[in-house]
């Protein structure tokens, strides 16, 4: 089955142009300069699933047509990843049902923390967003209006985030290792999205030179890299890559086989 894989974001934590930041990227007039917080959007027959709604959530939404949202996939915990939640709301309240979330226990601890007047029993909150939050650890599946989306574990420094398979194709953001059990359930992956912030090393997040290096482990035919910095001016980078490798931008429309 044919879906889209929309790159709703494609920018680091702080977002590029990065706030009091006047280089040559934060001021740059080429559009795929621009970079919203992380996230993606799986789209197939009507049914959208996000990946991470952080703070340009609504944003995010409003600019790429997202009026109704089948189930948000969490990776981590991080504010770029998480504190558009609340955004949801308006959604949800159209939503047949609650809306399903997925995380894995600490990202759900820290989830529950920070909006804990959504999801504590007793709130008085009575317009909360119409939320259901469900715990997704290590290597397991969740079947998601019909398709199989396969959570992979990867390592962002010392922490355990979570990638996602659907299909043949990956989402793989904060990551700088991958550990061999997760390139097992890779295999055959055709497009990947993954994590290059930028040139230089970084402890938690693959360097653009890293993430080839993972693209070839992986065996990809096609490989975008995101979450970039304002050290990644489009034009220049993308120039320099492989030809199966090119840099993603906020909009991008990725055809993948589900
Ligand atoms: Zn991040
Ligand atoms: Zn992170």
């Amino acid at each position: 089955m044919q879906a889209s894989l929309i790159i709703l974001g494609s920018g680091t934590s702080m977002g590029v142009p990065t706030l009091g930041c006047e280089c040559r990227v934060c001021t740059s007039t080429d559009p795929r300069d621009k970079r919203l917080r992380p996230s993606a959007a799986v789209v197939w027959n009507g049914h959208h699933v996000i990946i991470d709604t952080g703070p340009d959530f609504r944003t995010q939404a409003l600019n790429y047509g997202i009026g109704d949202v089948d189930a948000v996939l969490y990776t981590h915990s991080h504010a770029d990843h998480i504190l558009g939640m609340d955004d949801l709301r308006p959604l949800s309240f159209k939503h047949t049902g609650k809306i399903p979330l997925y995380a894995d226990d600490p990202t759900a601890r820290i989830l529950e923390t920070i909006f804990d007047y959504t999801f504590s029993e007793d709130s008085q909150y009575k317009l909360r967003a119409r939320v259901r939050l469900n715990r997704l650890n290590g290597e397991a599946c969740v079947n998601l209006c019909g398709v199989e989306f396969q959570r992979i574990p990867l390592l962002h420094g010392p922490l355990e985030t979570g990638g996602y398979r659907f299909g043949n194709a990956a989402y793989l953001t904060d990551m700088n290792a991958i550990p061999d059990s997760s390139l097992s359930l890779l295999r055959g992956v055709e497009v990947v999205v993954i994590d290059a912030l930028r040139e230089r090393h970084h402890p938690s997040h693959a360097n653009i030179e890293e993430a080839i290096a993972w693209v070839d482990k992986i065996g990809a035919r096609q490989a975008w890299f995101t979450h970039m910095s304002h050290e990644i001016l489009h034009a220049e980078i993308d120039a320099k890559l492989p030809p199966h490798i090119r840099l993603a931008y906020d909009g991008l429309i990725i055809p993948v086989e589900l």
